[in-house]
């Protein structure tokens, strides 16, 4: 079970990591400490009900891992690896991934929502019902994935491409029509909005 814990600096409001009484702002050595953290689990890494608001990643390897319940918040993802990983109710909101590769990853009830997704691929993935509301995504691919009740409402989404998608509930803004390349998708089973003014 998830309990946000505050961090123990005197007047800070953030919550502690996992595994540290501190945040990820007062804590000495975060790297290290995430690097801790994943390393203990041995093997396949498998996290489970972690709190790493604004932690920073560069070339991790998380290829099979499991996330479950995790929140990576404001964290800033460079060059990381979740291929094949399996992503479940976790919250990966208002974060940065750069040249992130998901390839035949699974995201079920996973919150994306305000991300940025920069030259980031999510082929052969199943994207079940996550939140991607009002993401930037560049040069991103989610070529033969299952997007099934993913929601990309308010999203500005530049070089996305959808192709050879299952789109059945997936929600879109009407201009994605256009922005995105939806070749060989099932587009009549999308819901297309009306952006809000
Ligand atoms: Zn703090």
């Amino acid at each position: 079970m998830f309990v946000p814990r505050g961090c123990k600096e005197r007047g800070c409001g953030r919550p502690a990591l996992s595994g540290s009484d501190k945040c990820v702002v007062h804590h000495g050595d975060v790297a290290a400490h995430v690097q801790r953290l994943i390393a203990g689990t041995g093997g396949r890494i498998v996290l489970r009900d972690l709190d790493l608001t604004g932690i920073r990643l560069t070339d991790t390897n998380f290829t099979d891992a499991e996330l479950t319940g995790c929140r990576f918040t404001a964290a800033t993802f460079v060059g990381v690896t979740f291929r094949d990983a399996q992503i479940h109710l976790s919250f990966l909101d208002r974060a940065t991934f750069e040249h992130c590769d998901f390839t035949g990853a699974t995201l079920q009830n996973a919150v994306c929502a305000g991300s940025e997704f920069l030259d980031c691929t999510f082929c052969d993935c199943e994207v079940v019902q996550t939140n991607f509301l009002g993401i930037h995504g560049v040069g991103t691919s989610f070529d033969h994935s299952n997007l099934y009740g993913s929601r990309f409402v308010g999203s500005v989404l530049e070089r996305v491409s959808m192709r050879d998608c299952n789109l059945t509930r997936a929600y879109f803004d009407l201009p994605h029509r256009e922005s995105v390349d939806f070749r060989s998708s099932n587009t009549n089973e999308a819901v297309y909005v009306e952006p809000l003014p």
